[in-house]
């Protein structure tokens, strides 16, 4: 029976290894950290995502995993309303959705852990890769450990290790910033709609939402042109400085519970190469992505779908041999990449705009000063790139 070793046990590793064994396939995941309560993890779900899973037949899972949806997006500028959305956007679409990731991966892995064909490997991380005659064979763990495969999927994150060790280089594409995350409680506000929140005061701007926790989480955004040390800075009295009225006097009184931020590094890039012989990069690892309107996850689940459609078939196939595997790789790259260069392309032109309103004094007075007259036209753009960011921009059907 053929053996896939799958490294890293985020949102692509995590699903593909059970979309690979619910149909009989060995499956090894390994996964570095001992349990999946990371500092952070995105939770954002758009619609793409939700039909992701309605299609893999695991959308039932979030009536036990504490999530939030999101009922509306608004832009503040200097405390006047830009615009504002409700959701869903589209008719009788679905509201994009906050989801605990520890929870919905504890879940995954304990689906694939009925399946004998499954075994799961934490706190041990992939050192490097195995190769025999110009093929990837395997892994090395950090404990000297070698697991032969005889496909490897590398869905071990932006860093991915396995990536640098097999020589494929990433191209990184501009990007200017970084966040600091913060939670705060949300105290009377839990039980309120939930509106995610963009506020621009100056040339500083976070965004606010209620995570699947609950919790308000806050996004503040590091220019490389800031004029402070953010580990200098009093955060509770800077937030509450640019926040308007109703959550400056939030923050007053919930100060307490301001959690201290934590540094996200931001990296965006691509491969040129999804795939070597014995080995595909899948997920973040071969796409990192922004955090520009949650789309991580989603394409996530998307990759984990296409590898599924095209390496079920296969290593179903007792016949099928090596050269065909390694050729069916190519094929995944060549079905995922345009999306993946559409919504890289679609988050940077998000970064621009905010760019533009933190470069320009005068742009931030005129968008406020004339908001009433551009808010239909600049509404009516926000809404045009929101489209492929929420629904994908190619068509993506799970086949088992
Ligand atoms: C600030 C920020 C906010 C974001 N918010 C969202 C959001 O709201 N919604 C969204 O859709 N996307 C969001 N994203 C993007 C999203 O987090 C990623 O695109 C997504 O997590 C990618 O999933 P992945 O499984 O490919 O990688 P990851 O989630 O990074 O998972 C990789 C896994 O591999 C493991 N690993 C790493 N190295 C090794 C090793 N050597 N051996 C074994 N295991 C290893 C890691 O521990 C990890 O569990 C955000 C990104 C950032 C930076």
């Amino acid at each position: 029976m053929v053996q896939v070793v799958i490294v890293g046990a985020g949102p692509t590793g995590a699903v593909t290894a059970l979309l690979l064994v619910r149909q009989g396939i060995k499956v090894k995941l390994i996964e570095a950290s001992r349990d999946f309560k990371r500092q952070f993890r995105g939770e954002g779900l758009m619609p793409s995502g939700l039909d992701a899973l309605e299609q893999m037949g695991l959308l039932e899972l979030l009536a036990d995993i504490p999530h939030q949806t999101i009922d509306a997006w608004e832009f503040l500028l200097s405390q006047k309303q830009l615009f504002r959305v409700e959701e869903p956007l589209e008719t009788n679409g679905r509201h994009c959705t906050t989801v605990s990731q520890p929870h919905f991966l504890a879940a995954i892995i304990k689906q694939a852990e009925t399946y004998s064909q499954f075994e799961f490997i934490q706190g041990e991380p992939v050192q490097d890769v195995l190769s025999s005659s110009d093929r990837i064979c395997g892994v090395k763990l950090g404990s000297g450990t070698e697991i032969i495969a005889d496909l490897v999927i590398a869905a071990d994150g932006r860093n991915s290790v396995v990536r640098k060790k097999a020589g494929i280089d990433l191209t990184k594409l501009r990007n200017n910033i970084d966040i600091l995350w913060f939670k705060l409680d949300s105290g009377a506000f839990s039980a309120a709609e939930n509106t995610f929140y963009s506020i621009i005061q100056g040339q500083d701007a976070f965004g606010l939402f209620r995570g699947s926790s609950g919790q308000f989480h806050l996004g503040w955004g590091l220019h490389g042109d800031d004029n402070y040390d953010w580990k200098q800075v009093d955060w509770a009295e800077k937030l509450i400085a640019t926040s308007p009225p109703w959550l400056a006097k939030h923050i007053k009184e919930h100060q307490t519970s301001l959690t201290k931020p934590i540094l996200l590094s931001v990296l965006v890039g691509r491969c040129d190469r999804w795939s070597i012989p014995g080995l595909l990069l899948l997920g973040d690892a071969v796409h990192p992505l922004s955090p520009i309107r949650a789309q991580g996850i989603n394409m996530a689940f998307r990759d984990a779908i296409v590898a599924a459609n095209h390496l079920v078939p296969l290593f179903s196939n007792s016949e099928a041999n090596l050269t065909q595997i390694d050729a069916a790789l190519s094929l995944i790259q060549q079905e995922r990449e345009p999306e993946i260069i559409r919504i890289q392309e679609l988050q940077a032109q998000e970064m621009a705009q905010a760019e533009l309103l933190h470069n320009h004094a005068f742009v931030r007075w005129g968008a406020k000063t004339f908001s009433t007259i551009i808010r239909p036209g600049i509404r009516a753009s926000w809404l045009k790139r929101q489209r492929q960011m929420r629904q994908g921009v190619t068509e993506v059907l799970f086949k088992f």
